[in-house]
């Protein structure tokens, strides 16, 4: 249904909904998270950064 894309997008660009990009990343498994977690609740990875930095130059390290 094309409809429902339409009201998720409508919604977003009114601030009524969270926005996909969260400020830490888990190199792991690339799940997001709002906050800085020590160890990735989802993988158990030591590698959360800062999403900015992730995107700024691909890795990094
Ligand atoms: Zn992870």
């Amino acid at each position: 249904m094309v409809t429902m894309g339409v009201l998720e997008r409508a919604k977003r660009a009114s601030g009524l909904s969270e926005p996909e990009a969260l400020p830490y990343l888990c190199l792991g498994c690339e799940t997001q998270f709002d906050i800085q977690y020590h160890t990735c609740p989802v993988c158990g990875k030591y590698d959360i950064r800062r999403a900015k930095w992730v995107n700024a130059d691909g890795e990094s390290r």
